[in-house]
């Protein structure tokens, strides 16, 4: 096939080039202005963006059927005569119109209609039009059919119908996307063959898929190019999901060009990790010390470390990060965690705090609301290194703040961060702390910035919420995941009851008894206050419900029963004293929104009713379920959940709630949560940094998935400039960002 030249952005000498046809969406300037404003609004910039801006669906205009060889239900183009024309009011105003093709007749419901269309299909008109037909008992009917003239010739290709923006209609769309495929630059990166080893129907080579997904042909089976398992799809799955995995991969080689501080691990007995190891209260489960070697072997490499800590809610990730900062200090420098949340921020501090501080650690706390002097003593504690741990909330990133040999940075609940965030933290590198002197020094050009000198801490991410293994190969291809895949031992699994609303004296009869053993509960609400929009149960007014229905409850201690209240619209002293107080037993019931969602940990409490469910997402459920069951009591979750003014609830809250009943196995959460919800939404924060596959499905494509896997590294070292050419392709201007 002809190639075309590279300089595909130069339109005008690919347009000379092709001579006659040469079509612009529009002519008139002002026209012409608004469609580009539209087409980069979907992000569609260069010809390559309009080539691979695939249909979502196609029309089939190149037939006209006799309405004598419809069957019922049949989607089809029919080309006939009025006959008649008239506004019916009965059951209400619509345009109905009569058409006879000399087969047979149809009529035509309009239920809203313009004046010019009435006026096209007037007596006597003969017009094409397409749509469903019902009814060929009563004869046939077609119920808002799009319509035309009749007269030209019938399209030879199937006629595609692009996703598209307010102020873009199809045909000028359609325009520029088969202008710009006309332009794009489209040779191959990798060859057909490449993908036979496959799938042997998948010798597509990528100019003849995408000539085909926009003008195929219309023999072809409308189901394959729906369900998107056609030969040419699977080109461009596998073109986009090698993208991806490319674009990964470099900035997985990248970040092996940077420097990080060596944290060697010392074994000896007066190590802090050993230290630590005896004061602590229990053993490590195996998973943990798995976990910790890994970390601790990648925090002993030059290289920064880049390791995604998952593990289920409960499965004691805490330990496992203060195990390495006892690495890192021991080393002789800094660690900082940061946590998404105050309240769980000043948890790890205090449980810290209380392992460390009898080692003789000083930690510095750092948190956006604490009061301006004692902020400015611990930005002189982490300045100065005296504080060789810091813990804190978002403040920890702000340029504020000054650490004097930062090597490891610990983010817990990572999914609660952004790339920004991640990024920040990265840069708060100890500037030439560590170089290496003369390594390479002398091969760097003037003035140019070289990765190998920029020192880098070690990055460890902590989550509850486990990433299906279709998206560790993909979305965080560029991350090493280590898995606590077992819970510490003596936990009683939890169980979980949907009950409806209606139930809900029953539930605090269940409460009552738990706190007469003892026990503590938590009863989480959606929002604080009443809401015109939605008609939640105000936490205020549950609390206040609550203790009226407690009253004269009393506790296996006989004290009496403490019922607190918790919400983010409280003071940050009073949410501490709140806190404080469940924590150490005072409080027997803790009603609060979900700013108690992560992380906190009161293994006493086992109870959690979680009201109007319905209303919350799958791992946002699981997250909350984890705060009981930490303790050896058994534990229940109570989903309480209301069906609003409808009869039953919608079919994903149902899907969500039946989940939570069916399993505590985060992972097995984690995986129908991205069935229900999809990628994008599943991967929160972390998507907006990310490109998101836009053609490749990964609950069906993993195949290919793994196909791509393969794949990259073998075209980034023999190919480097295909690879380079296919990331551009598919990823252009984004590519940098994902670098992150
Ligand atoms: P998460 O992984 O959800 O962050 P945490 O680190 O908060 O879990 O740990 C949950 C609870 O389990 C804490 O009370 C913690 O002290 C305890 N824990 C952690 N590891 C062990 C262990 N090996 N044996 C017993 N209890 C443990
Ligand atoms: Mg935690």
């Amino acid at each position: 096939m002809a190639q075309r030249s590279p300089t595909t952005d130069s339109a005008n000498a690919a347009n000379a080039a092709r001579g006659s046809g040469a079509q612009t969406p529009a002519t008139a300037a002002g026209a012409k202005s608004a469609v580009q404003k539209a087409l980069e609004k979907l992000g569609l910039k260069r010809d390559i963006d309009l080539a691979l801006h695939l249909p979502l669906r196609y029309e089939d205009e190149t037939r006209i059927t006799r309405l004598r060889d419809a069957r019922e239900g049949d989607h089809i183009q029919i080309e006939a005569r009025v006959t008649a024309c008239e506004v019916s009011y009965r059951p209400r105003r619509q345009l109905v119109v009569t058409v006879d093709d000399g087969s047979d007749t149809c009529t035509l419901r309009f239920f809203n209609f313009y004046p010019s269309q009435q006026k096209a299909l007037g007596v006597g008109n003969h017009i094409r039009a397409r749509g469903e037909v019902k009814g060929g008992f009563l004869g046939w009917t077609m119920l808002h059919p799009s319509f035309r003239t009749a007269g030209g010739d019938l399209p030879t290709a199937l006629t595609p119908i692009y996703p598209t923006v307010a102020g873009l209609p199809q045909p000028y769309l359609r325009k520029a996307v088969l202008a710009g495929l006309a332009r794009a630059e489209l040779s191959d990166t990798f060859a057909p063959g490449d993908l036979s080893r496959l799938n042997p129907h998948a010798l597509w080579t990528l100019r003849q898929a995408l000539q085909f997904l926009h003008h195929p042909t219309p023999d072809v089976s409308l189901d394959t190019l729906q369900d998107h398992t056609h030969p040419a799809w699977q080109r461009l799955k596998a073109e986009e999901l090698l993208a991806q995995q490319l674009s990964q991969l470099q900035s997985r080689r990248a970040r092996a060009l940077l420097r990080a501080p060596v944290l060697a691990e010392r074994t000896q007995a007066d190590s802090l990790h050993a230290k630590l190891l005896a004061v602590l209260p229990f053993g490590l489960t195996g998973a943990q010390q798995r976990v910790g070697m890994e970390i601790a072997a990648d925090m002993a490499r030059p290289l920064p470390m880049h390791r995604l800590l998952q593990g289920d809610v409960g499965a004691g990730k805490t330990v496992v990060a203060a195990l390495a900062a006892c690495i890192c200090m021991d080393a002789g420098w800094q660690c900082a965690l940061m946590a998404p949340t105050e309240i769980l921020a000043e948890q790890h501090f205090r449980k810290l705090l209380s392992w460390l501080e009898p080692l003789g650690i000083t930690t510095a706390w750092l948190t956006g609301t604490q009061k301006a002097k004692e902020r400015r003593s611990m930005l002189a504690l982490i300045q100065s290194g005296e504080a060789r741990l810091v813990v804190g909330t978002h403040a920890v990133i702000q340029e504020k703040v000054k650490f004097h040999r930062l090597a490891l940075a610990i983010i817990d609940e990572q999914h609660r961060f952004g790339v920004a965030q991640r990024l920040a933290l990265r840069s708060k590198a100890p500037s030439g702390a560590v170089t290496e002197p003369g390594e390479d020094g002398a091969a760097v050009p003037h003035g140019l910035h070289d990765p190998r000198h920029q020192v880098e801490p070690h990055l460890l991410m902590m989550t509850a919420t486990p990433i299906p293994r279709t998206l560790a190969m993909s979305y965080y291809a560029d991350l090493d995941v280590s898995t606590l895949d077992e819970l510490p031992p003596g936990r009683t699994p939890i169980v979980t009851k949907v009950i409806n609303e209606s139930r809900r004296d029953e539930v605090v009869e269940r409460i009552r008894s738990q706190i007469a053993q003892g026990r503590q509960i938590y009863w989480v609400c959606p929002l604080i206050e009443e809401s015109e929009a939605l008609d939640l149960t105000n936490a205020t007014q549950t609390h206040a419900d609550l203790a009226a229905a407690l009253k004269g409850t009393v506790r296996a201690d006989g004290q009496p029963v403490l019922i607190g209240l918790l919400h983010s619209r409280m003071a940050t002293e009073d949410k501490k004293t709140v806190m404080g107080a469940f924590i150490a037993g005072h409080v027997s019931v803790l009603v609060s929104t979900t700013v108690i969602e992560v992380g906190v940990d009161v293994p006493n409490a086992s109870l959690m009713v979680i009201e109007h469910a319905e209303r919350f997402g799958l791992s946002q459920l699981h997250q909350l379920r984890g705060r009981v069951g930490r303790g050896a009591a058994a534990s229940a979750c109570v989903l309480l959940y209301s069906t609003g003014d409808g009869p039953r609830l919608g079919e994903s809250a149902r899907e969500r709630l039946k989940a939570m009943a069916q399993t505590n196995d985060g992972f097995e959460i984690a995986r129908r949560d991205l069935e229900i919800r999809g990628p994008g939404e599943f991967l929160g924060a972390r998507q907006s940094g990310d490109a998101m596959l836009r053609f490749a499905d990964l609950a069906t494509d993993n195949a290919l998935l793994e196909w791509a896997r393969q794949e990259a590294p073998m075209l980034l070292d023999r190919h480097p400039h295909l690879a380079e050419r296919h990331v551009q392709r598919w990823l252009g201007g984004k590519a940098e960002y994902l670098k992150a």
